[in-house]
């Protein structure tokens, strides 16, 4: 089980090291029964890796190019990222897919480069609220998945992420049968695909510490994939600490 704090466009270098100390201020010296991972922005990667390199929290990008290296202005690789201490990267985030033009061919790139470079791709999929709507959201989330996720997963270097785009930073979350509809059509895709049945999947949208214990309740839930209340260092511990 991951519980992973996405903190976005957030935090200048200060800020992320005295956040990450508070984080991990409140988990050391507890038994953590899940793995935690912070992801800062990109500037902020190197300092926030000296601050929790020994400890129980891990390190992750918030995305990566679709490029290795090259005439490619402003992008930052998959390698530059493993050599900066991480070990997830976020691709396929809906606020890259809708905000950056990103489609599944992008992320499918992005997957297979944090695959090469010995990274855990987190591989974000999620339908929007008309979606929802119209009774096309295992559709929709079908035709992600068998677009941008790479062939040779498992469930030691990937992750996936089910994000409702509308359940993100809105305050409304799906109900558990929902949640847990979506975790069984993903794992039956798995299977289907031949792929590792046990890869891990999180749900992610508004979660907080008054829903977190209900949503772990949810079968074949992998983890949670938090935004806004990751920048909360108490709550954002206290849900890591729910885990039994
Ligand atoms: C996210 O950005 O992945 C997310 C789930 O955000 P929030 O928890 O704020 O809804």
């Amino acid at each position: 089980m991951l519980i992973a704090g996405n903190w976005k466009l957030n935090c200048n270098i200060l800020e992320a090291c005295n956040l990450s100390t508070l984080i991990s201020n409140h988990l050391s010296n507890k038994n953590l029964n899940c793995d935690v991972a912070i992801f800062p922005s990109y500037v902020c990667l190197d300092s926030v890796h000296k601050v929790i390199e020994s400890t129980n929290i891990n390190l992750g990008s918030q995305d990566c190019s679709t490029y290795n290296s090259g005439a490619y202005t402003g992008d930052v690789s998959a390698s530059m990222l493993y050599n900066v201490g991480c070990k997830y990267v976020i691709v396929g985030h809906s606020e890259r897919r809708i905000g950056k033009l990103e489609n599944n061919q992008d992320i499918l790139l992005k997957a297979k480069n944090v695959l090469d470079n010995k990274m855990i791709p987190i591989i974000c999929v999620g339908e929007n609220a008309d979606e929802r709507e119209e009774g096309k959201a295992l559709e929709v989330i079908k035709r992600q998945l068998d677009e941008s996720v790479p062939q040779n997963i498992t469930k030691n270097n990937c992750i996936i992420a089910y994000e409702p785009i509308w359940a993100i930073g809105s305050g409304n979350i799906p109900a558990n049968k929902s949640i847990n509809e979506m975790l069984n059509m993903i794992k039956e895709w798995l299977s289907m695909n031949n792929k590792d049945i046990n890869i891990d999947i999180l749900y992610g949208g508004s979660v907080n510490k008054g829903n977190a214990l209900e949503i772990f309740s949810c079968n074949n839930l992998g983890g949670l994939l938090i935004g806004g209340v990751s920048l909360k260092a108490d709550e954002f511990a206290e849900i890591c600490l729910m885990v039994d």
